[in-house]
């Protein structure tokens, strides 16, 4: 046998390959994982390339892993991705070797009702022991969520002999979805629709491996509760009746076990989910179903692009417009764009749904680059919400409160009806700024230029970049005075406890994502809402996405024009489908649903166009002044921002790199400014913008430039961000 060399990328900073001598012994191809000596240590890297040679110089590979290797549109992937974000290429690799997870499998037990009724019977307990009544075994989560309760009230019973533990089998991973298992009947529109995705799909799965074959991008451009999940389903039984894989993204907190559910509604069976959530030994055996085909559909957050498919014939990127799917630290990628990337390289169709397409999107259709099918009515005849302003300036609530009178007796008409409300803020904590009423101090971060939020419900000013808690003091720091000290303005703890106070019998939830127990616990109570558990629902964004509650007929918007004025281009968008997004909640049911927007500009452009139901108008202004103004996706743009704990070094750097920027026609550097948010954990940050036309080389302009700067020194850092989705 003749020598052979390997090209091993390592999933560290590193922005080539090493070259190992590969010892006659071992059999290794492309994609395998391998261990490797690097400096003083063994490191895991990945075989990018096998080549003859004599490896006489090099070091030796030490092993390989017992581990899938990285399929080759997986590592052409990696490739593309490190080369469009100018990220180094092993922290790219970074993103996509999932190595054996650590620990067990969780045990999962499960519960049943045995015992004698507890002595005190509390309401919540009461429709615990009614779930349970049945005398089935139920996890502990599944018998919550039935119940709309805590899983506290569970262990509670379980305590006190009501109910008895039970060990379960884990849960099985790789059960076949059955793409006939329970066909719905689908509306003609809904159909035609279906039919389009699904013959997609099929052509694809015929065409793999034949030159000029197709991977089409379809957009599924539907209004909310049109049925849109119901028609993509349809194009993943294609995928499985041609025997390839399937994925599904959505951003992370849509993975409720709600949606799981209706998968296996559908299909007979869950898809293998991957967010956050999933840990230990269940990850590394989706990994290896994954790899080894057997698991068929996967539903997961961004993380799940990176997974390493045997054979993948779909990819759908539902809620397609989240602004979640920009990353935003590390490597910096457009979740959406890698996966119309991967399934170009899969040769998988890939589909984007949205009852509010991004500006990028609409446009890439226009240009006949992407698909598109349009479900324009809700299903069954139901009615998209009726939806008005509440305006602040004429309507305004009393002194101290922000629910407006119109919109308290809009929620008692609701709550009195049975039905479920939703009022909507998007701010975190009690209090968005605290200040002494005396002298006027404002409390703010001492690592962040940012004020400190009040959360009463932990007793603390937080600082929401960079996690700093403080006590709230009785004393003002700045003027000594006692008791000064006051909370301005609402979030949404705030607002829950006006709703307090204003119906103190009914049942009240709030939703924030800064809330003790993380996703698992907004999963629960996601599920509570949807089963009915809740009369008023106080939520920021992440009510917002996509979820489905049947019986919530009122949506109240609190301030709808928070983000209106940032500095941000695509502020008007992100508003306008939010605020979309949020009233779409309302009537998906049978009910009909309303929305009531306080604001104080009815006039606004985005306003306007959400009460009149003019969405295509607003967006063809609003794609018109992209145009006009040179932005995404008429031309392209990309931040560099240079951080450092020194703020004259960081400063003198971003000046450096303006000197040396030697911008060609077509592109133009502003910059460096101080950035908005210009301090963030004790790093001072400066920001150069560039902006381009859409058909110059901006990568190879990037890389050019960035190797005439030089390296920064000292604590400074320089970090690419290309396509910027924010801009702080
Ligand atoms: P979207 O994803 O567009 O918001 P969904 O797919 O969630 O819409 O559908 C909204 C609601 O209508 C869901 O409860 C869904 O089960 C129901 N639905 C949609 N299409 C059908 C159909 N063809 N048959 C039965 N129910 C449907
Ligand atoms: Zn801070």
């Amino acid at each position: 046998m003749t020598a052979r060399v390997a090209e091993i990328l390592i999933p560290l900073a590193l922005d080539q390959t090493y070259s190992y001598a590969v010892p006659d012994d071992l059999e290794i191809e492309a994609g395998d994982l391998v261990a490797v000596p690097l400096g003083s240590r063994e490191r895991v890297g990945v075989v990018w390339e096998l080549r003859q040679g004599a490896g006489d110089n090099f070091k030796t590979v030490a092993g390989k892993f017992d581990a899938p290797p990285m399929p080759a549109p997986l590592r052409r992937l990696v490739d593309w991705l490190a080369w469009y974000t100018l990220a180094p290429k092993g922290s790219a690799l970074g993103l996509a070797l999932k190595l054996p997870g650590e620990g067990p499998e969780a045990v999962r037990v499960g519960v049943r009702l045995v015992g004698p009724p507890p002595k005190r019977l509390t309401p919540a307990r009461g429709r615990v022991l009614e779930a349970a009544s049945g005398g089935l075994v139920h996890t502990k989560r599944q018998l919550a969520e039935a119940a709309g309760v805590g899983v506290g009230v569970i262990d509670g019973l379980v305590d006190e002999g009501t109910l008895e533990t039970v060990a379960l089998k884990a849960e099985p991973i790789a059960e076949r979805p059955d793409p006939d298992f329970i066909r719905p009947s689908l509306s003609d529109r809904q159909r035609a629709a279906a039919e389009v995705l699904a013959a997609a799909v099929a052509t694809a799965a015929q065409d793999q491996g034949s030159a000029g074959s197709r991977h089409p991008v379809i957009l599924v451009d539907g209004v909310t509760g049109s049925g849109k999940t119901e028609v993509y389903f349809e194009a993943i039984a294609a995928a499985l009746r041609a025997g390839r894989q399937a994925l599904i993204l959505a951003p992370e907190i849509a993975l409720t076990s709600a949606f799981l559910d209706r998968f296996a509604e559908r299909f007979g069976t869950r898809p293998a989910a991957w967010h956050s959530g999933v840990s230990g030994r269940r990850r590394e055996r989706v990994l290896a179903g994954v790899a080894s085909g057997e698991v068929a559909v996967v539903a997961g957050a961004r993380s799940a692009l990176f997974l390493p498919f045997e054979s993948l014939g779909l990819i759908v990127v539902d809620e397609e417009h989240e602004a979640a799917y920009k990353q935003e630290d590390g490597v910096c990628y457009h979740t959406r764009d890698m996966a119309i990337v991967r399934g170009r390289f899969e040769n998988a169709p890939v589909i984007l749904a949205s009852a509010t397409p991004s500006i990028e999107t609409r446009v890439n259709v226009q240009r006949g680059r992407f698909a598109r099918v349009a479900l324009p009515e809700r299903f069954g005849g139901r009615s998209l919400p009726d939806i008005r302003a509440i305006d602040l300036r004429r309507d305004a609530p009393d002194r101290g409160t922000w629910i407006s009178p119109r919109l308290v007796e809009e929620l008692r008409r609701t709550t009195e009806a049975g039905e479920q409300a939703l009022l909507f803020l998007n701010r975190r904590g009690y209090a968005p700024l605290t200040l002494c009423r005396t002298c006027g101090h404002r409390f703010n971060c001492q690592n962040c230029s940012a004020w400190l939020v009040e959360h009463r419900f932990r007793r603390a000013l937080v600082c929401h970049h960079c996690g700093h808690a403080e006590r709230v003091p009785e004393t003002c720091p700045a003027c000594g005075g006692v008791e000064t000290v006051v909370p301005c303005g609402p979030g949404v703890e705030r607002i829950a406890e006006e709703v307090a106070t204003l119906f103190p019998d009914k049942r009240r939830i709030v939703l924030s994502s800064d809330f003790p127990g993380g996703t698992e616990r907004l999963r629960n109570e996601l599920a509570a809402i949807a089963a009915g558990h809740a009369d008023i629902v106080v939520g920021t964004q992440l009510v917002a996405k996509g979820h489905n509650f049947p019986n919530m007929t009122l949506v109240g918007v609190l301030d709808a024009d928070i983000g209106l004025t940032s500095g941000d281009p695509r502020a008007a968008e992100r508003t306008f489908q939010l605020l979309q997004q949020v009233t779409g909640r309302a009537g998906r049911g049978s009910k009909p649903g309303r929305a009531l927007v306080q604001t104080y500009q009815p006039d606004h452009p985005v306003i306007a166009a959400l009460i009149s139901g003019e969405a295509e108008r607003f967006y063809r202004e609003e794609t018109a002044a992209r145009e006009a103004a040179g932005l995404p996706p008429f031309g392209r743009l990309a931040a560099l921002i240079v951080s450092g704990a020194d703020r004259a070094e960081a400063e003198a750097f971003g000046r450096a790199l303006a000197r040396v920027a030697e911008p060609p026609p077509g592109i133009m550097v502003l910059g460096p400014a101080e950035a908005p948010l210009a301090l963030i954990r004790g790093r001072y940050r400066f920001r150069l913008l560039v902006k381009a036309a859409r058909d110059t080389n901006l990568q190879e302009y990037l890389r050019h430039w960035l190797i005439r700067a030089g390296k920064p020194r000292g604590s400074v850092r320089v970090t690419v961000d290309v396509d910027p989705m924010s801009f702080l």
